[in-house]
């Protein structure tokens, strides 16, 4: 199926299903966790992952702290993101997202200038591949409409998109950070 197609198939059950604002967020996200991962950031990863990964990625950062190894990821640019498939299970949905970057990747020693495999300098290019799950029958709301910025529960006035719930009425806005998890995360 192509993107279109695809987006026509979230669309038919979602129908304010923004394509533009979930590419925006998965790159987003695929900042944050390299990020993270750079930095051992086991909170900032567990947000945004759901169990299963996170506790792969826990164990296999945890492998590295034992053998003082660093993977630095950064300078992230991304290329190009694609959603190439879509799923309604019994119980979620799952999309499937390519995102190609380029970045730099190296494997470093702790405590030392040895670079164990990887490049300081030479960007390379990597296509990422991403399932995301969110719970079935999401409908996703007020997100799409920025125009507006009003709370959904009483008209206050939404100052920030990064807010996480009502000044006034204490309403929890429902955000694409808190509808939808990383499930896998391959290169
Ligand atoms: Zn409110």
């Amino acid at each position: 199926m192509v993107e279109k197609e695809i987006v026509e198939e979230i669309k038919k059950y979602d129908a304010n299903f923004s394509k533009i604002e979930f590419k925006r967020w998965c790159g987003e996200v695929l900042k944050i966790l390299q990020e993270a991962w750079s930095k051992k950031d086991l909170e900032t990863l567990k947000y945004y992952e759901v169990e299963r990964l996170y506790l792969l990625h826990e164990e296999q950062l945890k492998a590295m702290q034992k053998n003082k190894i660093i993977n630095v990821t950064k300078d992230m640019e991304i290329n190009e993101i694609k959603i190439i498939d879509y799923n309604r299970m019994p119980d979620c949905e799952i999309f499937k997202v390519i995102i190609s970057v380029s970045l730099i990747d190296y494997y470093q020693k702790e405590n030392s200038m040895m670079i164990l495999s990887g490049s300081l300098n030479q960007r390379v290019n990597a296509d990422y591949k991403l399932e995301i799950v969110r719970d079935k029958d999401f409908l996703t709301d007020w997100l799409v409409d920025k125009s507006t910025m009003v709370c959904p529960n009483c008209g206050a006035v939404i100052n920030l998109l990064q807010q996480k719930k009502c000044a006034y009425c204490d309403s929890v806005f429902i955000t694409m950070d808190t509808s939808y998890k990383i499930m896998s995360l391959e290169i």
